[in-house]
């Protein structure tokens, strides 16, 4: 299938057992998410949000079901096609040894300084551009990001990608209510035609999502829009 500009998914039956392990970690998921729809994933600690999300990009296999996205299976589309319809901000957002410019191209490879700046000012980083500006070194031997940071890079990758499905695990994570608003507000801004899911541990600031799935332990037990959970 070729990249479309929408991105509707189909979770059928979905059952997920790492390798190696005894058990499964996710229980026959059914989702059905509509092309521009926007949810959050909301969970505790180990019920499954990150290795669903996983699954979405094809990291893994679901070990029995199907998954579906825009109405052919997810294992139809070539891996180009897959990255190229999806964005995705990991959990722990890797930074590269390398310069601040290629930390946010390896998103964007046609990507000028001009862009570059202007996303790191829409997610609050461009104090990273003082002194040496896109120069400036990250990771080794260059500046360490605190945790926040990291996730905003992410988020400015993202920005930088701009693929009908994103799929952001934690974004916010680590960074203050004020900035998480800030963040949400924004992402709300650049998703507005986009499928978005957002895992996150908090229903705190969710008001805006289309609706709201509840896990635990592997399983969907409850969605809804927020004024309904
Ligand atoms: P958190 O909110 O802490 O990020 P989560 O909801 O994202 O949690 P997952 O990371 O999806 O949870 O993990 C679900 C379960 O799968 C947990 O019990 C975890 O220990 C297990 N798990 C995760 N990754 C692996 C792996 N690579 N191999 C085996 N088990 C794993
Ligand atoms: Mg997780």
């Amino acid at each position: 299938p070729a990249a479309q500009s929408g991105a509707a998914l189909n979770l059928h039956n979905v059952t997920f057992t790492y390798p190696g392990q005894p058990l499964p970690v996710l229980h026959n998921i059914g989702l059905d998410i509509a092309a521009g729809e926007h949810i959050a994933l909301l969970g505790r600690t180990g019920c499954g949000k990150s290795t669903l999300l996983q699954l979405l990009t094809r990291a893994w296999n679901a070990s029995s079901g199907e998954i579906q996205l825009n109405g052919q299976p997810l294992n139809a589309y070539d891996e180009a096609t897959l990255r190229a319809m999806t964005t995705t901000v990991s959990q722990r957002v890797h930074i590269f040894s390398s310069t601040l410019r290629e930390n946010l191209r390896i998103a964007a490879p046609k990507a000028n300084d001009e862009r570059l700046k202007s996303v790191l000012q829409q997610v609050g980083l461009d104090k990273l551009l003082e002194n040496e500006g896109l120069h400036a070194w990250m990771g080794d031997g260059g500046r360490q990001l605190s945790g926040g940071e990291q996730r905003r890079l992410g988020i400015a990758r993202a920005l930088l990608h701009q693929a009908p499905l994103w799929l952001l695990d934690e974004p916010t994570e680590g960074l203050d209510a004020e900035t998480e608003q800030q963040i949400l507000a924004l992402l709300r801004q650049h998703c507005r035609d986009k499928t978005l899911i957002l895992v996150t541990h908090r229903l705190y600031g969710l008001e805006h999502f289309d609706r709201i799935c509840v896990m635990d332990g592997g399983k969907i037990v409850e969605q809804g829009h927020h004024a309904a959970l």
